[in-house]
């Protein structure tokens, strides 16, 4: 049996969001069913139901960073209780038989990748997001999430958290190493967290002098404001690592130039307009450009588990489904500390 959803959705990429019910598919064999309690907004959001990248599938209902409880089991779902936590990222399902899928990166399968929303899933149906009070999923795609943990904090651990923490790994970014974190908003402070509770020394570079304090508050230990000339002139080829989280347009050449010799620039974030980089800023100094998509099943898994263990949430601003537009507008302009979760009581 279908269940009817509640959620809000975006109509059109003008519209504004809106309460909408909506079919989840019946729970299939291996699926299971959650209620979800928190949702966190990510940028992608914006992006995605506004049509800044291409052209969406609408109605589309947002949300890639869900956290709830297990409320129904398919006949063969072994993974969880009823009751259980459960957490849902960028998503659902994948082909499982891929190189990609086969080496655990299911977020880059090449025959029959699910993103959370707006995409089709396997039964050729578009699929919907975490904006909404449950959602039916494949239980290979939940994760675990432990009970310790603020789990309103939790939900951005899923796109945000994996986001950040996996090219930290990936490059071993640890002790003894400088890494600069470039905008401090969803992405941006889990890369401060994570960098921190990796062993490095993390400077965040800021276009916004009022997040100073919060950021030394959330464990960095240097601060630049980005438009500074004199201050991005004083970090001239002074880090290891950039990790890059900026979503709006901007010059990336200016921080490529505080790299050191033979450093690596992460980016992470998606502006819609893309970059210009000088050769001659890439071949001074044999610098890296690499890139980073979310990160996969197994990957996802532990980064929650660490957290667990390092006692690492979101810093979040906890709001009402009904004010998403001031949060979306607030985060167009910077001003975010650092995500907003939807709290899916108020739905
Ligand atoms: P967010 O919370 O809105 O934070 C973005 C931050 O970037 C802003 O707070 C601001 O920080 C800085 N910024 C924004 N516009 C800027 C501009 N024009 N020039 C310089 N700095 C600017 O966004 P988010 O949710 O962290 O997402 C960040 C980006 O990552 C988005 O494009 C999103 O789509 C992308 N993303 C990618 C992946 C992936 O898999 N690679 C996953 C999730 C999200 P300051 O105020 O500190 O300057
Ligand atoms: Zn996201």
């Amino acid at each position: 049996m279908m269940t009817t959803a509640k959620g809000y959705a975006a109509q059109t990429a003008e519209s504004p969001l809106a309460p909408w019910q909506f079919e989840r598919r019946e729970v299939g064999a291996h699926d299971v069913q959650i209620e979800i309690l928190y949702c966190g907004v990510c940028h992608t959001d914006i992006h995605l139901t506004r049509n800044e990248w291409f052209e969406g599938i609408f109605p589309m209902v947002p949300g890639h960073e869900i956290v709830g409880r297990i409320s129904m089991l398919g006949a063969h779902a072994r993974k969880f209780s009823i009751g259980d936590l459960g957490g849902v990222g960028v998503m659902v399902d994948s082909c499982r038989k891929c190189p990609d899928c086969k080496n655990g990166q299911e977020q880059f399968c090449s025959v029959a990748p699910v993103q959370t929303y707006n995409n089709l899933g396997h039964d050729g149906q578009p699929v919907y997001g975490g904006y909404s009070n449950t959602i039916v999923v494949h239980e290979d795609f939940v994760h675990r999430i432990s009970e310790k943990l603020d789990l309103a904090g939790v939900a951005p651990l899923l796109c945000a958290g994996i986001t950040t923490y996996s090219p930290l790994k990936r490059w071993n970014v640890g002790k003894g190493h400088k890494l600069a974190v470039v905008g401090l908003g969803g992405l941006g402070h889990m890369g401060v967290k994570f960098g921190k509770a990796l062993g490095a020394e993390v400077t965040v570079l800021s276009t916004s002098p009022g997040k100073k304090e919060a950021a030394m508050q959330l464990g960095a230990d240097h601060f630049i404001i980005s438009r500074e000339e004199a201050q991005m002139k004083a970090a001239f080829k002074t880090f290891d690592f950039v990790l890059d989280t900026v979503s709006g347009n901007s010059d990336v050449n200016p921080y490529l130039a505080v790299l050191k010799s033979n450093g690596v620039y992460v980016n992470v974030g998606m502006p819609a307009k893309p970059w210009e980089v000088s050769s001659f800023s890439l071949a001074t100094g044999n610098k890296v450009i690499a890139g980073s998509g979310a990160g996969g099943l197994p990957e996802t898994q532990q980064m929650l588990d660490f957290c667990a263990e390092h006692d690492i949430v979101s810093d979040i601003e906890l709001i009402d489904i009904k004010d998403i537009h001031k949060a979306y507008d607030r985060m167009q302009k910077g001003d975010v500390r650092y995500r907003f979760v939807i709290d899916m009581k108020t739905l």
